[in-house]
């Protein structure tokens, strides 16, 4: 018994090790993909409940040779605890600034616009301000085509230092979207204090809501908290019409989801705003 106990141990620290290692060589993996250029953005449209085009959301993608595609869930929470988010950060804006410079040069649609998803690290990031506003000057962008998707932990952790940035921010003419809301905490107290343009309810809340009551009772209520702020309302993961129409009759302003569009590379998103546009 005692040998057999000895070998578990053991064993166990082979394993622990192996994770160990595992872990390590996915920070080199993730640290080299950007270098190497396997990091990708797909776009998400956005629709207006009459179907019109709005703008589109930025979603990361990682294409590695070893490992295939791994879903931004995998390596996000490792790239955000190694401050590689950093980089990666600055590389999913400048790409996204770049895009958006040759729709804006396209004359195609004056008003699209795409949304970046900032992790909490990032915004943090003393520099942040200064490499947002390089970001578009480097890619002449005007300020409206941007959007910042930022969560409440990015937020709520320091709300003086938050609100300043913010309205920095605002003051180019960045759109401040709250993302994910409706998992968290947030109150109309602490909302009331942030300056911001949008809040975009969480899928989660948007998948059962033709079905359970109480998700039913939170999207009302904070379609209410948002317009009471003024602030414009998207729902997204909206998979089913029964969902887009309720969503629709509830007063989202702005719907997107599966049901809609999936997220697609570049190139396509681009083929859609040309569709789009009237000639
Ligand atoms: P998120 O910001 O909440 O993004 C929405 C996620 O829902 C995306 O997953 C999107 O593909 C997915 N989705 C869209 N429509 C539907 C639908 O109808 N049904 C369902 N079930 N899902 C839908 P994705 O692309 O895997 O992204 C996951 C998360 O990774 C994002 O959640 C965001 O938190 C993070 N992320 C993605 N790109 C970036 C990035 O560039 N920077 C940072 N910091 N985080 C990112
Ligand atoms: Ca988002
Ligand atoms: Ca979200
Ligand atoms: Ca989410």
């Amino acid at each position: 018994a005692k040998e057999s106990g000895r070998n578990r141990v053991c064993l166990f620290s082979e394993q622990r090790e192996a994770e160990v290692h595992s872990r390590t060589s996915l920070i080199q993996e993730l640290a080299d993909a950007i270098q190497q250029g396997q990091l990708m953005l797909y776009y998400q449209p956005q629709f207006r409940p009459d179907g019109s085009l709005h703008g589109a959301e930025a979603l990361l993608r990682w294409h590695s040779p070893s490992r295939g595609m791994v879903p931004p869930g995998d390596f996000i929470p490792l790239a955000e605890e190694t401050g590689l988010i950093l980089a990666i950060g600055h590389w999913v804006l400048n790409t996204a600034c770049r895009h958006l410079n040759q729709i804006q040069r396209s004359g195609l649609h004056d008003q699209f616009s795409l949304s970046v998803n900032i992790s909490p690290r990032q915004f943090a990031d003393s520099d942040f301000l200064d490499k947002v506003e390089q970001a578009l000057t480097s890619h002449a962008v005007p300020a409206q085509r941007l959007k910042l998707e930022l969560t409440e932990s990015s937020l709520f952790h320091d709300m003086d230092h938050a609100i300043e940035i913010l309205e920095q921010l605002r003051k180019q003419g960045i759109g401040i979207e709250l993302d994910d809301f409706g998992t968290g905490y947030s109150s109309l107290s602490y909302l009331k204090r942030l300056p911001l343009d949008a809040l975009k309810l969480d899928g989660s809340l948007v998948a059962d809501v033709v079905s359970d009551a109480r998700d039913l009772a939170i999207l009302r209520a904070a379609i209410a908290m948002a317009k009471t702020l003024s602030l414009t309302v998207i729902a997204e993961g909206v998979e089913t019409n029964e969902q887009r129409a309720f969503l629709a009759s509830e007063g989202c302003d702005l719907l997107q989801g599966y049901l809609l569009a999936r997220p697609m590379p570049f190139d396509k998103l681009y083929a859609l705003i040309e569709q789009a546009t009237p000639q």
